[in-house]
């Protein structure tokens, strides 16, 4: 079954503690059908401007990911510049130039209309509403960040009602709520609707609250972290894209989602942009997946 990214494509410049990746292919929905590609068919809508380099277009479509969604506008493409901390968990975002995303519409085209699973990325809780209100999924799953749950609270609590997923970092699940217990945090937030909600914890790993169930998984302990860039995108692709395979949403499933999605998200820490996530495929998520179960297996 197929899943359909909406988010951001991106021109990203980073500063790591490695180096620099100077406007590198970047943006949430890149980030999740790179990853979601190695599990099922992904459509991705977003938007790009007239400067957006072939070689990115020609590697998405390498991928088959279905780009009948991603329109371009006359403008230029957006940009985001983040700088790392020694702490990688710690990250100043330094320029975004929204460009032809400041004012874009997403439509979606039929074949991300069916789609029966939904992923609706980084984007203004307004703009994800209007996407919601096109499809008709059956699964959709939403991420957002600090700055909507300042500006924008009540759009977002007005879409948070209509979904089945959230996936945030916890220090969003504390901001929303107020709480900074996890545990009621998160519960708090299935109050909201989502009766799933996966709250991440960098190199922490995630938990992963399901109707009355809680599933603790470790992040992949990695010596050398590159670029997390696009981590949380990652894992939600390789969360979403797993569930759209396995075609099932129960507990189970939804477990292993969660190790599928710190797989694929650590393969794409090991370098910058997405460039840990092109040349994986079965076999290194296959190794990944066992070690993840070795590693927390008592
Ligand atoms: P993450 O590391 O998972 O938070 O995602 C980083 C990606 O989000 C980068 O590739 C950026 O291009 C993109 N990004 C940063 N700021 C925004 C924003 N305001 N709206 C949409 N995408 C953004």
């Amino acid at each position: 079954m197929s899943v359909t990214v909406v988010g951001s494509v991106a021109l990203d410049t980073v500063d790591t503690p490695s180096g620099e990746n100077i406007e590198g292919l970047g943006g949430a929905a890149t980030f999740f059908s790179l990853a979601a590609s190695n599990y099922t068919d992904v459509n991705l809508v977003g938007v790009i401007g007239t400067d957006f380099p072939q070689e990115h277009i020609d590697l998405l479509k390498s991928k088959d990911i279905n780009l009948e969604g991603l329109e371009t506008a006359d403008g230029k493409t957006f940009r985001w510049k983040g700088h790392y901390h020694e702490d990688l968990n710690v990250r100043d975002t330094l320029e975004t130039h929204l460009n032809v995303f400041e004012t874009w519409e997403p439509k979606l085209p039929q074949i991300a209309k069916e789609a029966p699973y939904l992923f609706l990325g980084n984007i203004h809780p307004a703009i994800q509403m209007s996407v919601l209100e096109q499809a008709d999924q059956k699964f959709v799953a939403l991420d957002t960040m600090n700055l909507w749950i300042d500006i924008a609270n009540d759009e977002l609590k007005a879409i948070l009602g209509k979904i089945d997923c959230l996936i945030i970092n916890d220090e969003e699940v504390i901001q929303l709520t107020g709480d900074h217990n996890i545990v009621r945090a998160s519960r708090k937030i299935q109050a909201m609707g989502p009766r799933i909600v996966a709250s991440k914890k960098g190199e922490h790993g995630c938990l992963l609250f399901h109707d009355d169930d809680i599933f603790s998984a470790p992040a992949f302990p990695m010596e050398e972290v590159v670029d997390p860039t696009g981590a949380g995108d990652s894992f939600a692709g390789g969360f979403m894209g797993y569930i759209a395979q396995q075609e099932d949403t129960s507990f189970d499933t939804l477990k292993r989602a969660v190790i599928h999605g710190s797989t694929v998200a650590s393969y794409l820490c090991s370098k910058f942009g997405p460039d840990g996530l092109i040349n994986i495929g079965p076999d290194e998520i296959a190794q990944r997946y066992q070690e993840f179960s070795d590693l927390s297996k008592f």
